[in-house]
C-alpha cells in the first residue's frame, strides 16, 4: 500500500486524476456487481418489494455522483501534495485505532447533517434520494449534487484536521462502501438472530437504512444505530421487525404524491 502511496505522490496532476478517476468508476462497479448478486442470492429475505424498473434520472445523478467523487478526490490529492492533508504510513495498532474513531466522527457527523437536509428548507435537495423508497444499490449514489459536495466536503475537512494514516482511511472507506451498498440491497444478508446480539444490534443494517426510505422520519444514523437510540428517532420495534418486509407510513404515501408530477 506504501509503495501505491509513494507513486501516487509523484504522479503528474493529469496522471493522478486519471488514476483516481479509474478508482472511483472501480468502486462504482463493485457496489453495482455486489448490489445486484446480493439481492439476487438473499431474494427471499427482501425488506422492501422490488424496484421500480430503472428511469434515466438514476443513471444521470448515480453517473454525476460518480464525477463528483471524483472531483472531491481531486481535490484531496492537491491538498494532500501541498501539505494541507498530511497522511501517516504507520499500519500498527494506533492506525487501526484511526478506523474505529473515524467511524464514530463520521457517523455522527453524517446523522447530524443528515437530520440537517430532512428540515424543510433543505428537504428539496434530499427528496431526490427519497423518490426511491424501494431502494437498489445503485440508489446510494442516487444524490442530488449539492448534498454529495456536502458530505465530499465533511470528509476533506475531517481529512485536513487530523493526520490520519492511510491504512485507517482506507479500511474506512471501504466499511463506508460496504455500508452504504448493504443499506440500498432491499434484501437482508444478516440472519434474523443480528438483532437480538448485544454489539450486533448496535450496526447499520440493509433493514436499518430500508426503513429510513420507508418511513422518512426515523433512521437518520449510517454506519451504527447508536444516535438513533440517543436521540429517540429509531424505528419503533425495530429489533422484533428485522429482516422482515417494512410497510411504507403514512407521511411516505403523502410525499409520494407530492412528488408524483
Ligand atoms: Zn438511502
Ligand atoms: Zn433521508
Amino acid at each position: 500500500m506504501n509503495a501505491f502511496f509513494e507513486w501516487m505522490y509523484t504522479r503528474s496532476p493529469l496522471a493522478a486524476a486519471g488514476v483516481l478517476l479509474v478508482e472511483n468508476v472501480v468502486l462504482f462497479a463493485i457496489t453495482l456487481v455486489v448490489g445486484y448478486v446480493a439481492s439476487a442470492w438473499f431474494a427471499r429475505r427482501h425488506v422492501t418489494p422490488p424496484p421500480d424498473p430503472l428511469d434515466r434520472r438514476e443513471v444521470v445523478f448515480a453517473t454525476t455522483t460518480v464525477i463528483l467523487n471524483w472531483l472531491v478526490t481531486c481535490v484531496g490529492w492537491i491538498l494532500w501534495r501541498r501539505g494541507v492533508i498530511v497522511i501517516r504510513r504507520d499500519t500498527g495498532w494506533y492506525a487501526w485505532l484511526d478506523v474505529v474513531v473515524l467511524l464514530l466522527v463520521m457517523d455522527f457527523a453524517m446523522y447530524v447533517l443528515h437530520r440537517v437536509v430532512h428540515l424543510p428548507w433543505f428537504y428539496a435537495i434530499h427528496q431526490l434520494h427519497h423518490r426511491y423508497d424501494r431502494p437498489r444499490a445503485l440508489d446510494l449514489y442516487v444524490l442530488h449534487p449539492l448534498e454529495n459536495l456536502a458530505f465530499g466536503a465533511l470528509w476533506l475537512f475531517v481529512v485536513v484536521v487530523h493526520p490520519w494514516s492511510i491504512l485507517g482511511m482506507s479500511v474506512y472507506l471501504a466499511i463506508n462502501l460496504g455500508s452504504g451498498t448493504l443499506g440500498h440491497l432491499g434484501v437482508e444478508p444478516f440472519p434474523a438472530w443480528w438483532s437480538r446480539v448485544p454489539l450486533l444490534r448496535q450496526l447499520g443494517t440493509s433493514t436499518f437504512h430500508a426503513q429510513h426510505h420507508r418511513d422518512i422520519q426515523h433512521n437518520f444514523g449510517f454506519y451504527t444505530l447508536l444516535w438513533d437510540r440517543l436521540f429517540g428517532t429509531l424505528t419503533q420495534g425495530y429489533d422484533d421487525n428485522f429482516g422482515r418486509e417494512i410497510a411504507r407510513t403514512e407521511l411516505s404515501d403523502k410525499h409520494e404524491a407530492m412528488l408524483s408530477p
